[in-house]
């Protein structure tokens, strides 16, 4: 039974108190159940999350790391640095990053395997403009996006790989890709995973389904065979909406 994950990228916002405010709100809900439910809060709160949520089945992942192990790069935070204050998990390759921050699969490439040898869970998104749809492209799209960075990994490494379907015209445009659009795309990444590597390890795979994931079409995605969660952005920020996507599972 494959596991399934709800994860909040809060991106650029929540200052200090309004961190640990979303956090407390969260915390006071009921259980979770089954569901894996991840917050990414900004770096600079990190630590004060961890320490936070240390009571509760709550997990914090980052949302980017260097490529780097450490070295001359100003301003960046290496995977070392986010393991030493208890971080186990990291979103890699949103597509803010690779459309602001000029991340792309060599990248990628690298981060990926730079967690990965630092025992870091990887939360890989991947996904489509909207011209990639228009013009039928888009399954060849994303084939290049997951085969260019992960099929190089052998197949243990991808214990610790999450797969996070985004079209690109569904992120903060409250657009949504329809139920049948998200699984058609799940059921063909899980097809690809299991030509290069086997049925088993496919199965394993969580895809989590990404793009204006809101609590009123949430029930209707995660109910598709193939979606195993999703990764929320505008949502996550607040309390009440996050949770009634998570036990929308
Ligand atoms: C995201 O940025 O990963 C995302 C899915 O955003 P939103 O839910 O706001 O579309």
């Amino acid at each position: 039974m494959r596991t399934k994950i709800v994860a909040g990228n809060w991106k650029m916002n929540n200052d200090q108190n309004e961190t640990n405010a979303l956090i407390k709100a969260l915390k006071s809900q009921d259980s979770f159940g089954n569901t894996r439910v991840i917050i990414a809060p900004s770096y600079v709160h990190l630590a004060q999350a961890v320490a936070l949520t240390n009571d509760c089945e709550i997990e914090v992942s980052a949302q980017n790391m260097h490529e780097a192990k450490s070295g001359a790069f100003t301003g960046e935070i290496s995977p070392s640095m986010l393991s030493s204050i208890g971080i186990r998990t990291v979103i890699l390759g949103h597509s803010e990053r690779r459309a602001y921050f000029g991340e792309n699969d060599d990248t990628l490439s690298k981060k990926v395997a730079n967690a990965l040898d630092h025992d870091m869970e990887v939360i890989f998104c991947f996904g489509e403009e909207l011209e990639d749809r228009k013009s039928a492209n888009h399954f060849e799209v994303v084939k290049a996006q997951i085969s260019n960075v992960l099929f190089q990994l052998n197949a243990a490494d991808w214990s610790r790989i999450i797969l996070a379907y985004e079209p690109v015209w569904a992120i903060g445009t409250g657009e949504t890709a329809s139920p049948e659009q998200a699984q058609e795309m799940h059921a063909f990444i899980r097809n690809l995973i299991q030509d290069q590597y086997d049925t088993a390890l496919a199965d394993e795979v969580s895809i989590l389904y990404g793009g204006s994931v809101k609590p009123g079409n949430a029930q209707e995605i995660f109910s598709k065979q193939d979606v195993d969660g999703g990764l929320i952005g505008g949502a996550a920020l607040n309390a009440a909406d996050f949770t009634t996507i998570i036990k929308s599972i």
